[in-house]
C-alpha cells in the first residue's frame, strides 16, 4: 500500500469521525441538516411532514469527494484504471466528481442508514461502472443502479446505459441489468432524484442511442427523464416480504447476480 493511500484512508476516517459528512435540504420552509453517519433506516424524509426528500445539497462532503477524485486520478495515471471520457468537454476528474457526488446524494436519499458502508465501498472501488446500492442497504428486492446527467429539460436529461468495457460490438439487451435504475440530475454538489425504471420498462420504453454517438464512442440505450416512474412508487416497494424478504435480500447481495 502506497503512502498516499494510507493518508487518504486517514483523511476519510477523520471526516467520518468528526461528523463532517452532512447533507442539507429544503422542506416545510426551512433548511434541514442531517449527519450522514448517524441516520436511521431510509429513505430520507422531512422531519416535519414525513414527505420523501428528492433534492439534497451535499457540499459539506466535498473534501471527501475530492479525496476520491484524486485517488482515481492516481489510478488512471498509473494505468490501473481506463479513461471514462465519453466527450471532449469533460475530463476524467470532472466525470468522477459528477458521478460520486450524484451517487452520494442517491445513497443519502434512498438508504441513509447505509451511508458509511457506501463510503467504505467507494473508497475501495477501482471500477468504471457506478456503484450499486445493495438490497440490504435499500430494503428493495433488486440492486439500485445510479445514473447521472447534468441536464433536465425538454430535449436533454436521459438515463443512459452503455455497454460494459471489454465487450465487442453493438449495444445489447443483456447489458441492461435486472436492477432499479434511478436518475440523478444536477451538478456537484446539489442533486435531485428524478425517477426510476426497471429493466422491463427500459426495454419497452427506451430507445437506441438517445444521445448522439460520436467518433470512437459505443452505442447506448436510454430513456428521457420525463418517462421515468415516480420515486414514491419505488419507496412503497421497500421492506416487502418481512424477515424472509430481509434474508432473501442479504442472500442475493452475497450470492446472487
Ligand atoms: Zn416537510
Amino acid at each position: 500500500m502506497g503512502r498516499s493511500t494510507f493518508q487518504q484512508r486517514r483523511l476519510c476516517g477523520r471526516l467520518l469521525d468528526h461528523g463532517q459528512m452532512q447533507i442539507s435540504y429544503e422542506h416545510c420552509g426551512e433548511t434541514q441538516t442531517s449527519d450522514l453517519t448517524r441516520l436511521s433506516s431510509g429513505p430520507l424524509r422531512c422531519e416535519h411532514c414525513d414527505e420523501l426528500i428528492m433534492a439534497v445539497d451535499v457540499s459539506a462532503t466535498a473534501e471527501w469527494i475530492e479525496s476520491q477524485v484524486d485517488r482515481k486520478r492516481h489510478l488512471l495515471e498509473t494505468g490501473q484504471l481506463g479513461t471514462r471520457k465519453q466527450s471532449t468537454q469533460q475530463t476524467d476528474s470532472d466525470i468522477d466528481r459528477d458521478g460520486l457526488s450524484a451517487e452520494l446524494a442517491a445513497c443519502a436519499i434512498l438508504c441513509p442508514n447505509a451511508f458509511v458502508s457506501w463510503t467504505r465501498a467507494a473508497e475501495r472501488s477501482k471500477g468504471n461502472r457506478g456503484r450499486d446500492l445493495l438490497r440490504t442497504w435499500t430494503g428493495l428486492n433488486r440492486p439500485v443502479e445510479v445514473k447521472h446527467t447534468r441536464y433536465q429539460d425538454d430535449h436533454r436529461g436521459f438515463l443512459v446505459i452503455r455497454p460494459p468495457r471489454n465487450t465487442p460490438g453493438r449495444m445489447r439487451a443483456e447489458y441492461i441489468d435486472d436492477a432499479y435504475y434511478v436518475l440523478m440530475t444536477g451538478e456537484p454538489f446539489r442533486h435531485k432524484l428524478v425517477g426510476w425504471i426497471d429493466r422491463a420498462g427500459l426495454l419497452a420504453e427506451g430507445q437506441l442511442n438517445p444521445v448522439p454517438v460520436g467518433h470512437s464512442q459505443r452505442e447506448s440505450w436510454g430513456i428521457h427523464w420525463s418517462k421515468l416512474r415516480p420515486i414514491d412508487e419505488l419507496a412503497r416497494k421497500i421492506g416487502q416480504g418481512g424477515l424472509v424478504g430481509s434474508f432473501g435480500r442479504w442472500f442475493e447481495d452475497h450470492f446472487g447476480g
